[in-house]
C-alpha cells in the first residue's frame, strides 16, 4: 500500500473542522452484504468498519461492483445489512429516517412537478402546514441558486439545474446527514466542479455530514475531509486516506504538490 508524503498526513492550522466537538454521526461495525443469486450470494461488500463524525466529509472511492451504492443503501437504512452493525448517532439503525437525505446519480425529479412543487414534496408527505413549508422549499431554492426557476418543469431544466433540485429536495426537510450516490456522474466536467463547490458551499452553510460516493478522484480529493477507497468486489475497505487540504477550498488547490501527491496515491490504490 503506498502511503502519501507523510507530512501530507499533518493537519496543517487551516483545516475547516478545527476545534469543533467531534461525535459520531455514523458507526459501521463488520458490515458485510450478500445478495442471493440462487448460486450461494453474491458477497458485495465484506467485513467493513468505519466511523464518520458529525459535520464531516468523506467520498467513497472503487471500482465499479464494488458495492459502494451498495453500502450507501445500507447506510440510508433502505437495505439491511447481512451481517453487522450500523449505528446513526449511537441508534442501531433499522430503517430510512427522516435525518438521513439521499440523493441519486439521476435527479428522479416527478416530470409533471415544478421545480419548487418537487422540493415540497417531502413536506407534503410529512403533513408540514402549508406556509411554513412554502418558506423552507424557497430557502434552499435560494441555497441552490435557483431563484427565478420555482415554476419551471423538469423538462425546462439543464442536468446540474435537476440535480440542484434534487440536493434541495434532500436537504428540505434538514436531514442531519447527507448522501449522494455519483450525483455528478452525468454532468460535463466544468458542471461537475461547479456543482462540487456549490455542495461545498451548502455543506458549509448547513454543517451536515456528508458521505458521497464518486468514481472520480479529483473531486473526491478536492471535496472530502476523507476518502474512503473499497477493493473490487467483494469490496472491503482498503485504505481510509485523511485530506488535510486548506478550506475554503478553489481551484488553486488542484494544483497545489499536497493535491497531486494524494491524486497519486489514490490513483495506485486503485489501480
Ligand atoms: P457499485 O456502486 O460500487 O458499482 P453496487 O453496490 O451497485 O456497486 O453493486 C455491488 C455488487 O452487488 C454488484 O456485483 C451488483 O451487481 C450486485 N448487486 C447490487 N444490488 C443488487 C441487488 N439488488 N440484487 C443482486 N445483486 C445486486
Ligand atoms: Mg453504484
Amino acid at each position: 500500500m503506498i502511503q502519501p508524503n507523510p507530512e501530507l498526513l499533518q493537519a496543517p492550522s487551516l483545516i475547516a473542522n478545527q476545534g469543533l466537538q467531534s461525535s459520531i454521526a455514523i458507526e459501521v461495525r463488520h458490515l458485510s452484504v450478500t445478495f442471493p443469486n440462487g448460486n450461494g450470494g453474491l458477497r458485495a461488500v465484506e467485513d467493513i468498519s468505519f466511523c464518520i463524525e458529525e459535520q464531516e466529509f468523506v467520498c467513497v472511492l472503487g471500482p465499479s461492483g464494488s458495492g459502494k451504492s451498495t453500502l450507501l443503501r445500507v447506510l440510508a437504512g433502505l437495505l439491511p445489512p447481512t451481517s453487522g452493525e450500523v449505528y446513526f448517532c449511537g441508534q442501531p439503525l433499522k430503517e430510512p429516517r427522516r435525518e438521513i437525505g439521499f440523493v441519486f446519480q439521476k435527479a428522479n425529479l416527478m416530470p409533471w412537478r415544478t421545480v419548487l412543487q418537487n422540493i415540497l414534496l417531502p413536506l407534503e408527505l410529512q403533513n408540514v402546514p402549508n406556509g411554513e413549508a412554502r418558506q423552507r422549499a424557497m430557502e434552499l431554492i435560494d441555497l441552490v441558486g435557483l431563484r427565478g426557476f420555482e415554476d419551471t418543469l423538469p423538462r425546462d431544466l439543464s442536468g446540474g439545474m435537476a440535480q440542484r433540485v434534487a440536493i434541495a429536495r434532500a436537504l428540505v426537510h434538514d436531514p442531519q446527514v447527507l448522501l449522494l450516490d455519483e450525483p455528478f456522474g452525468g454532468l460535463d466536467a466544468l458542471t461537475r466542479e461547479r456543482m462540487g463547490d456549490e455542495l461545498l458551499r451548502i455543506w458549509q452553510a448547513r454543517r451536515k455530514t456528508v458521505v458521497m460516493v464518486t468514481h472520480s478522484i479529483p473531486e473526491a480529493i478536492y471535496l472530502s475531509d476523507r476518502v474512503l477507497v473499497f477493493t473490487p468486489r467483494p469490496g472491503r475497505l482498503r485504505l481510509d486516506l485523511p485530506v488535510y487540504l486548506p478550506r475554503p477550498r478553489n481551484d488553486e488547490i488542484r494544483y497545489s504538490p499536497a493535491f497531486g501527491e494524494l491524486a497519486k496515491c489514490l490513483r495506485a490504490e486503485i489501480g
